[in-house]
Formats: structure tokens, C-alpha cells, sequence
């Protein structure tokens, strides 16, 4: 019998896991569904967790050294903070016309805000509260916490995923720079590793229906009662239009122009990542598998992917930084607030790093958004107006920051010309293609 492609199996798991999801509801097994299924869903994204600072130190140092001299790194590094940060721009400014095109907080009445407020106030607070921290901090904050004191005690939290990605670029140039004879054994033992953890992905990618199946099952009866989300639909909706245009026209027309490959090939690559960024929020938790999707379905080399992706995955998000745009204007409008150009201009700005500042997990992007609010001079507790209805958006748009990121390594891959053949390893033996 032909196997079925792992993108659709694992479209079969969220798809078996909604309808498990509403009949649970239906029956009053709420409960159970988060003692019973729930956790598996949890344990299916810890182990993807679990794998992402061993990749991320195996493949990066292996990239590096590969590459064999520094000018190819700065080269590569250059151009993918410039594209990552062209990209962010492009993203905040279709939110932006998304947003006022469609005026979507004008057709908010007063009732519903007023509803929707007293609803969500307490859950929009916490937000306010653990955004206030990171206002406080000093202009430079970012830059001193790229650089860790202790690497064991970076390294021992996934939150710090750029000060390990720091200490490996160090550690791979002093590999480049030593005699290659020395640099040999520690050059295999990362290589050795690096194998390793590609075959954990793929023992863990086995159990991927399974686990997405407990996700969406368990996030369908913990879901807020529907009534709320009409009034939100036409902000939903935009949310989803800006979101539609980057990850189905933008990214496969720049991929088309810059690579010459068709989209066809791009989503048959990238759809499982794209998936699992939907089913767990966070594109850290999808990292290992868009490296490992990037690498051998989309033909970028590993030097380039164990670069670029990891840093996307914690600064490059396109997806939320249209989505801030979108909300903090949707908020604007709801509180019949007239925003001037240059009010909007600075939104680009502010969202721009409020995307790079937001963690790579579920619903980071929210926290960040009170600082875009306080920015602008819109109302922060309007954050309690987006709130009934920002985990689906959530999950919509870390399928964006996702394929945003794998654009990205396929286009640096192309500057740098190496963007080869697709190279399936294990993938074709154990899940079908
Ligand atoms: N969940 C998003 C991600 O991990 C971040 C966000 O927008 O909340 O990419």
C-alpha cells in the first residue's frame, strides 16, 4: 500500500483531533480531555523542545566550519538580517493597509467593547504586567543579553536561544581559525551529533499525528464559548487576509523570482513545519523540523539553514509583527481613535522590534503588542478587545513566521549559491514522501 505523505497524516491528526474535540465538548468531557489527552500534546512539544538546543549546537558549529572561512560568514550573516529585516518592514506595512482599508474596530459597537472588556480584562492585565518588565529595560538591554556569562546556564533554557546561537557562531570561527588537523576531531564529533539528533527528529516526527491530535483536541474544549468571536470576525479576518498574502504570494513569488523553484515544490517541502508551527503556536518548538524540511525536501545546504533559521525563529517574525500592526490599529479604531500618518509610520518601527523582541512561543506576540499600544498612545487595555479570539490567530500566524524564515534560507541559500537538490534521508523509508 502507497504511504500516505506525513503532511497528510498530520492533517488527518488535527483534523480527527477538532472532532474529537467538539464531541468531548458536547458531552461534558472537558475534564477528562485535559487529564487524559492533553498531556500527551504536551509531551509530544516538550520532545521537540528537548531537541532544539542540541540542534541548534550540532548543526550550527558543523555550518560553520564548514564553511571554512569568515568572510562567507559575515557575508551570509549580512545578508540575512538585511532580508529578514526588509521582510518585517514589508509585512507591518500590508498590515497596516489591510487594516485601514478594511476599518475592521469601526464596526465594533459600543456594546460589544464594552462586553468584550469587562470579559477579557483580568487575562489583558497579566499581559500588561509582563510586558511592563521589558519596558523598563535600557536601550542597549538586547544587545547585552545576546552575550551570555555562562553558556551551560544558557544553554539550560530555550528562552535564550540566541545567546547559545552567540556562543556557537564564536565557537565555529575559532574552529575556523585553528589548523584544520586540530580542528578535525572536534569537527567530527559535531558531525556525529549532528546525525544523531536528525534521527531523534525523525523518531519524534513519527508520533506527529498523534501528538497534534492531543493538541487541537485539548485546545478545542479549553476554548473560549464561541458568541465573542463573531464580533471579532471581521478583525479575524483581516488578520488572516495580511497573513493569506505573505504566506501564499509574497514568499513563493520571491522564492519563484530568486530561486526559479515552483510553489508546488516550496509548500510540498515546508507544509509539515507549516503544520506543526499551526498545531503548537511557536516556531521554536517547529524548529527542528523546518531545519530539517529546509534542508532535505527544499535543497538549501546546511551551512546556510543551521544559520539562518534559528536566528529567524527568534527574531524574524513577519507574521506577528503584521498582526501587531493590525491589532494596535483595530484597537485604535474600536476606541474611535483617528491615528495620523505619522502615528502609523511609527507603528512600522515599533512593531518591527517588537516582533524581534517577541519569544518564539505561544502567544508572545500579544505581550509584546502593549508596547507597540503604549507607543502610539492607544488605550492598552484594548488588548482585552482582541482577546477571545488571538489563539487561532496565534496559530495562523506562526505558520507565517515559519515560512517566512524558509524563504529567507532559501534566498540567502541562492545569494550564496548553495541551494542544491532536495536530499531525502529517512523521510521516504519511514513516513512516505
Ligand atoms: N507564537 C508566535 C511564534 O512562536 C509568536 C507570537 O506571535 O505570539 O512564532
Amino acid at each position: 500500500m502507497k504511504k500516505l505523505a506525513l503532511h497528510w497524516k498530520i492533517l488527518l491528526g488535527m483534523l480527527f483531533g477538532v472532532v474529537f474535540g467538539v464531541i468531548a465538548n458536547s458531552l461534558g468531557w472537558n475534564d477528562w480531555v485535559t487529564d487524559w489527552v492533553k498531556p500527551f500534546g504536551t509531551i509530544f512539544i516538550n520532545s521537540l523542545k528537548l531537541i532544539a538546543v542540541p540542534l541548534i549546537i550540532a548543526s550550527l558549529i558543523k555550518g560553520i566550519s564548514d564553511l571554512k572561512d569568515i568572510s562567507k560568514l559575515s557575508q551570509m550573516g549580512g545578508r540575512t538580517i538585511g532580508i529578514y529585516i526588509l521582510t518585517t518592514v514589508f509585512a507591518v506595512s500590508l498590515g497596516l493597509l489591510v487594516v485601514n482599508v478594511l476599518q475592521p474596530g469601526k464596526s465594533i459597537s459600543e456594546e460589544t467593547r464594552q462586553q468584550l472588556q469587562d470579559t477579557y480584562k483580568e487575562d489583558a492585565d497579566k499581559r500588561i504586567v509582563q510586558a511592563a518588565g521589558q519596558k523598563e529595560q535600557g536601550p542597549l538591554q538586547a544587545l547585552e543579553d545576546l552575550v551570555p556569562s555562562n553558556i551551560f546556564a544558557a544553554a539550560s533554557n530555550n528562552g535564550n536561544m540566541l545567546q547559545v546561537i552567540f556562543f556557537v557562531i564564536f565557537f565555529g570561527i575559532g574552529l575556523i581559525l585553528i589548523p584544520a588537523e586540530q580542528a578535525k576531531p572536534v569537527k567530527d564529533f559535531f558531525d556525529g551529533l549532528n546525525e544523531v539528533v536528525l534521527k531523534l527528529i525523525d523518531l519524534i516526527m513519527l508520533a506527529a499525528p498523534y501528538g497534534v491530535f492531543a493538541l487541537l483536541a485539548s485546545l478545542v474544549v479549553e476554548s473560549p464559548s464561541a458568541d465573542l468571536f463573531i464580533a471579532l470576525l471581521w478583525y479575524a479576518f483581516s488578520v488572516l487576509m495580511g497573513l493569506g498574502l505573505l504566506t501564499f504570494v509574497l514568499y513563493p513569488t520571491l522564492v519563484k523570482v530568486f530561486t526559479g523553484k515552483s510553489p508546488k515544490f516550496f509548500f510540498n517541502g515546508i507544509a509539515p513545519a507549516q503544520l506543526l508551527a499551526f498545531s503548537t503556536s511557536s516556531s521554536a518548538a517547529t524548529l527542528p523540523v523546518t531545519m530539517e524540511r529546509v534542508q532535505e525536501h527544499l535543497g538549501v545546504e546546511e551551512e546556510v539553514a543551521s544559520f539562518v533559521l534559528p536566528i529567524g525563529a527568534t527574531v524574524n517574525m513577519d507574521g506577528t509583527s503584521l498582526y501587531q500592526a493590525v491589532a494596535a490599529v483595530f484597537i485604535a479604531q474600536a476606541f474611535n481613535i483617528d491615528l495620523s500618518f505619522s502615528a502609523q509610520l511609527g507603528i512600522i518601527a515599533t512593531a518591527t522590534l517588537a516582533s524581534i523582541g517577541s519569544a518564539a512561543v505561544p502567544g508572545a506576540g500579544m505581550v509584546m503588542l502593549v508596547i507597540v499600544l503604549g507607543q502610539a498612545g492607544i488605550p492598552e487595555a484594548g488588548l482585552a478587545l482582541i482577546f477571545a479570539i488571538d489563539r487561532p490567530l496565534d496559530m495562523c500566524r506562526t505558520i507565517t513566521n515559519v515560512t517566512g524564515d524558509a524563504t529567507v534560507s532559501m534566498l540567502v541559500a541562492k545569494s550564496v549559491d548553495k541551494l542544491g537538490e532536495p536530499n531525502v534521508k529517512d523521510w521516504d523509508d519511514n513516513y512516505g514522501k
